[in-house]
């Protein structure tokens, strides 16, 4: 019988009184690994009253004091990467490598949020007027939560968690339903690491959970990373109830490919970013624009990498890629593929209906690339979130310029080239938050916001470094006055 998770509340595990609860799927074999409950409001309530009532002393707890339990937990995360990350890929079907290397991206967060004493400061003028100096100074929020998707279960909840807790607020998780168990074990780690209890909450559920974050009054901002249609849900229901939000959204990321590039780095980097995470990345290249001469090798050695990439289970350390996270998303994307092939575009790489032996109850798309993709078909412009490349030609690079604009979605866009002059009028006139120049996957570190634009984003401040100091605090500006006369006794 698999375990039925547990949240984690003002210090301590306590099983939920969920009427629901959902099996959690291993997606290479569809194994039941855990069951998470969909917890109830009350359940919400009582985890954001722990946090409220543990807020007046964590934020009166110096900064240097709040950052040793995340020195702590840096230890503990480094000491048990092997572990969660196998869990990642139990749970999430990535790539052994890939879990390492989310969870290497997650420590970046901790470690950059230990800089708060230095981040926080504020600022200040003396003598704006003869005697009077005049402060700026940033104070935490409150109660704070962060909603969380199934793509990055080891990282995502570090674009927030550091940053709410080192600044001084209480801080609340809702992970993915689909993928709980990283999120409980870190919370295990987190619990060994030596914050105060209700410092930090994990609430297990889904839609009824969220929406009971979204209007509770104590919860002062919310951090949410998904799709683009539960982004913005999401985005207007937190400010209907005056919280903040930062809601970041899906992806259609487009790769332009001059005839200049070196081909096989390109076709080494694309079809990486491409096909790794099994194309379930928000920063994943979904359409690649050859310019001019760059279509004939660009699009036969991207097709040869498709079909040579190692398909399988992700804990086996051969694998290049491993299955999508359910079989709802393989039907899915299975049907976009041939909605692809009806508004005409030429399956040149098929990865339909294909077996991984020892896998079989797996949910396993492989690599499919598309060619001649129709720019106004729905393929083109809808987030597959699956191993499928989409090849359109431009004759040039304004052509190609104006097909990267005509995108809603800003999350990123990339270009390859050895011309300096063109790789800078693309970054200057490309509409993304986050561009790659010769690289394929343009990931910001912990120490730059992540900067998505247009459907791929609704707010003003992003997740990580000063943008995340920003958005966890409010700024208080004092204007003082001290007479002499008013010290004389010394
Ligand atoms: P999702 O929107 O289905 O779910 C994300 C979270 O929202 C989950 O915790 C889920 O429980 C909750 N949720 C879902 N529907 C809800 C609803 N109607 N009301 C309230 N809460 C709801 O996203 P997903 O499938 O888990 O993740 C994949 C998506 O996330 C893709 O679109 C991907 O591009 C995007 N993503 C974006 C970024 C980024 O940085 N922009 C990063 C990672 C993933």
């Amino acid at each position: 019988m698999a375990r039925l998770l547990e949240n984690f509340v003002d210090g301590g595990w306590r099983a939920s009184r969920a009427s629901e609860s959902l099996d959690v799927l291993n997606p290479a074999t569809a194994q039941v690994l855990a069951k998470v409950p969909l917890s109830p409001a009350e359940e919400v309530d009582s985890a954001v009253q722990a946090a409220a009532n543990a807020f007046a002393a964590w934020r009166r707890t110096p900064a240097g004091e709040r950052i040793q339990p995340l020195f702590r937990l840096k230890a503990l995360m480094e000491e048990n990467l092997d572990a969660l990350a196998r869990t990642i890929t139990e749970e999430c079907g990535k790539v052994y490598s890939e879990s390492a290397g989310e969870l290497r991206r997650a420590i970046e967060n901790v470690e950059t949020a230990c800089g708060i004493p230095v981040l926080m400061q504020g600022v200040n003028n003396e003598d704006i007027a003869s005697g009077i100096d005049e402060h700026m100074i940033r104070q935490p929020l409150g109660v704070v939560a962060a909603i969380t998707p199934f793509n990055f279960p080891g990282m995502i909840p570090f674009w927030f968690l550091p940053y709410a807790v080192a600044t001084g607020n209480c801080f609340l998780l809702k992970p993915s339903e689909r993928v709980p168990v990283t999120s409980w074990k870190l919370f295990e780690l987190l619990e060994r690491a030596g914050f105060p209890p209700g410092v930090l909450q994990l609430v297990n559920g889904g839609r009824d959970t969220v929406n009971a974050l979204l209007d509770h009054p104590l919860v002062r901002a919310i951090s949410f990373v998904g799709s683009t249609a539960t982004a913005r849900y999401i985005y207007s229901r937190a400010a209907a109830s005056g919280k903040r939000a930062q809601c970041q959204g899906g992806a259609k990321n487009p790769v332009v490919i001059l005839p200049d590039a070196d081909m096989e780095m390109t076709t080494r980097i694309l079809a990486d970013s491409a096909f790794g995470c099994a194309g379930q990345r928000c920063l994943a290249a979904s359409v690649a624009i050859t310019v001019g001469d760059a279509r004939g090798p660009l699009t036969g050695q991207i097709a040869e990498a498709s079909r040579k990439r190692k398909v399988g289970n992700g804990l086996d350390r051969d694998m290049e890629m491993g299955p999508v996270i359910s079989a709802q998303s393989k039907a899915r994307i299975e049907a976009l593929i041939a909605q692809g092939q009806q508004e005409g575009a030429k399956v040149l790489v098929d990865g339909r209906g294909k077996a991984v032996a020892g896998c079989d109850g797996g949910f396993f798309v492989f690599p499919t690339v598309l060619d001649e993709v129709p720019p106004q078909g729905e393929i083109a412009r809808t987030e597959i979130f699956g191993p499928v490349l989409s090849l359109m030609h431009a004759s040039n690079l304004s052509e190609a310029i104006e097909m990267v604009n005509a995108r809603s979605y800003g999350n990123m866009a990339c270009i390859f080239t050895t011309d300096g002059a063109n790789a800078r009028r693309f970054r200057y006139e490309v509409n993304a938050g986050n561009v790659g120049i010769n690289v394929g996957v343009a990931a910001p570190i912990s120490n730059f916001p992540f900067s998505g634009w247009g459907d791929s984003f609704f707010g003003d401040l992003h997740a990580q470094a000063h943008h995340g100091v920003e958005f966890y605090t409010q700024t208080k500006v004092v204007v003082e006055r001290w007479p002499r006369d008013w010290s004389r006794r010394f």
